[in-house]
């Protein structure tokens, strides 16, 4: 199973393709923790990534596609990886098209997780981060056990650079300049699967909707409409529309 999640920074498709990544048994791949890795490690790649991150622009696609395909070409892959955070970028999304049609592969599913821009903002101004192992919190939702210590590895927890307000902004414009349009770049892909979309707005209902999501792939065209407000697209279908039409 090869799944793409889509959605804008902070919506929260990291924690998801967590989720369905034991849930399937395949590896989760985030271009963002990689390059994170890159920057904690002071690789040269790091050293690029960074100049761009921190100002909440993309990293260059000639950066980041060879990175990717090579990481999907490793074993633990054969049965397939979920990409968060990857594609990002139309070319970016061209480049994956064509490598697995090189070995007459498609992806199956692309999940787009929508999030308002305004409880995005909100949700990562409070997000905190360990560096040093990468788990994440929320000062409300998500908290630490004691106040700014990772309960995973006891280093402080810290809001990233990329996170702050300002940041956040940048980012979110860049989101809906680029990594937007490919919600329509994968409508338009033969389906082999189609895509799946939350089309809800309320942040309540993406996750109670993604508790049905593992029962909702196994058989995707046998639901035209998922419990929960997951809708899933099949050949024609509109799936932005509440009826699937
Ligand atoms: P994330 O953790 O996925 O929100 O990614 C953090 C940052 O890493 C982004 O704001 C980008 O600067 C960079 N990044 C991650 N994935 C990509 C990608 N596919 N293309 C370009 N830049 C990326």
């Amino acid at each position: 199973m090869k799944i793409i999640m889509l959605g804008a920074p902070g919506a929260g498709k990291g924690t998801q393709a967590k989720q369905i990544a034991d849930k399937y048994r395949i590896p989760h791949i985030s271009t963002g923790d990689i390059f994170r890795a890159n920057i904690k490690n002071g690789t040269e790649l790091g050293k690029k990534a960074k100049q761009y991150m921190d100002q909440g622009l993309l990293v260059p696609d000639e950066l980041t596609c060879d990175l990717v395909m090579d990481r999907i070409g490793q074993d633990d892959c054969e049965n397939g990886f979920i990409l968060d955070g990857f594609p990002r970028t139309i070319p970016q999304a061209e480049a994956l098209t064509a490598a697995l049609e090189k070995i007459n592969e498609k992806m199956d599913y692309a999940i787009d997780v929508d999030v308002p821009d305004e409880n995005i903002v909100n949700r990562m101004s409070g997000r905190r981060a360990c560096l040093n192992c990468g788990a994440t919190y929320h000062i409300v939702s998500i908290p630490t056990k004691v106040e700014g210590i990772c309960d995973r590895c006891g280093q402080p927890v810290v809001l990233r650079d990329d996170d702050k307000p300002e940041t956040v902004q940048k980012r979110l414009t860049v989101y809906h300049e680029q990594t937007q349009p490919l919600i329509d770049y994968y409508k338009k892909q033969p389906p082999r699967a189609g895509a799946v979309f939350c089309p809800e707005k309320r942040e309540k209902a993406v996750s109670t909707g993604f508790k049905n999501f593992s029962k909702t792939v196994k058989n995707p065209f046998t639901h035209k409409r998922a419990r929960c407000g997951i809708l899933i697209m099949s050949k024609g279908s509109n799936p932005l529309l509440p009826d699937g039409s």
